[in-house]
């Protein structure tokens, strides 16, 4: 594929080195080729839609006080608010519940608020956040106020920051699953791009790594998923990034016309 001006500039903001004749570049990762990719994928056989239960999930979920699956908008953002399901509501300042065009054709999945995500209410919004952005802006996609083929929603697994940035335990991922659940069936994506384990665990139910599960798209519910490193990786291993780019461009090649 051969890259314009803009995305070679774009390329660069998430510290993608770009040679001039792109298939110089190092080889990535083996993967087929993207239209077989996308075709392959959408077999039960490739992609089942939902794989073999997770440890993680496993854990038994306390019960939700509310019908969380049919609450519009504005009750579920309450009801997050006004979580208590679990431990972790002891620690935050705040719920994180998401942000974004509540019909974006792209929904991006997270894992849990950070230090500063809990401080300011948004997903993303700290050092990873701006690689996230940067990704985004590099195939024509914002977190900012725009029509709902640009304007991405962003959500986590969790609502809650883990204290001390821990991950997630399987009761709290089991706890806030609902929400999430109800975020995508209200927006409805054409595309999910699910950004590290913990998001793949629980849209997935698949434990495998990251690395075994990128490079085809899955089905969540009958919407196309596309799994990706998360950007607190990508900042740890930069080295990744050419192929989270491939991930952005499946995901793009894979967006479910309406
Ligand atoms: N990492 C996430 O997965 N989500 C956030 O909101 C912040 C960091």
């Amino acid at each position: 594929m051969g890259w314009s001006e803009r995305q070679v500039a774009m390329l660069d903001e998430m510290g993608i080195r770009v040679w001039s004749a792109p298939e110089a570049a190092p080889p990535a990762e083996p993967a087929p080729a993207p239209a077989s990719r996308v075709a392959a994928s959408t077999s039960p056989a490739a992609a089942p839609a939902r794989e073999t239960p997770s440890a993680v999930l496993q854990a038994e979920p306390g019960l939700h006080p509310l019908h969380v699956d049919t609450l519009g908008w504005p009750e579920l953002r309450e009801a997050v608010a006004g979580c208590t399901a679990c431990k972790l509501c002891t620690g935050r300042k705040q719920t994180v519940f998401g942000v974004g065009n509540e019909r974006a054709h792209w929904m991006i999945v997270g894992e849990a608020p950070g230090e500063q995500e809990d401080l300011k209410g948004e997903p993303f919004v700290g050092k990873s956040g701006q690689l996230l952005d940067n990704m985004l802006r590099a195939v024509g996609l914002t977190r900012g106020e725009a029509p709902a083929e640009q304007q991405v929603y962003i959500a986590n697994t969790v609502k809650c920051r883990p204290p001390g940035n821990r991950n997630p335990e399987p009761a709290e991922l089991a706890q806030c699953e609902p929400f999430l659940i109800r975020q995508i069936a209200l927006v409805q994506p054409r595309i999910i791009l699910a950004m590290g384990r913990f998001a793949v665990q629980s849209l997935l139910r698949s434990t495998e790594p990251i690395g075994r599960l990128r490079g085809r798209v899955h089905q969540y519910q009958g919407v196309p998923l596309v799994v990706t490193y998360h950007p607190a990786y990508l900042l740890r291993n930069p080295e990744d990034k050419s192929r989270s780019w491939d991930d952005l461009c499946l995901a793009r090649e894979a967006l479910q016309p309406r």
